[in-house]
């Protein structure tokens, strides 16, 4: 889905489909880093969730913008998510 990282050190954001219940929060949090936790604006995230009606699956987008929440304590996205959707793996 994403990743990021230097010298040999790399992370991957992992995006589970079943587990996504497309409510939207990991959008909002993301704003909320993105806008330096002014506000909420999801058209500010970086990251995109959507459903496909005809299938009914969630599938998950992360921009260029996307920095790993560079100075946040969490990562944004994944903390805010109350299902456990969204993970990181180091490679
Ligand atoms: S890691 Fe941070 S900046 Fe990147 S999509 Fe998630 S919340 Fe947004
Ligand atoms: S916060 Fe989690 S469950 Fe909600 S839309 Fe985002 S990934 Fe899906």
């Amino acid at each position: 889905m994403a990743d990021a990282g230097s010298s040999g050190s790399r992370m991957v954001m992992i995006f589970a489909q079943d587990a996504c219940r497309g409510c939207l929060r990991c959008e909002l949090a993301c704003s909320f880093h993105n806008l330096g936790h002014h506000s909420f604006q999801p058209e500010a995230s970086s990251t995109r969730v959507y459903r496909d009606n005809d299938t009914n699956r969630m599938t998950a987008t992360v921009d260029t913008t996307c920095d790993m929440c560079e100075h946040e304590d969490h990562i944004m996205c994944i903390h805010a998510c109350p299902f456990g959707a969204r993970s990181i793996v180091h490679v």
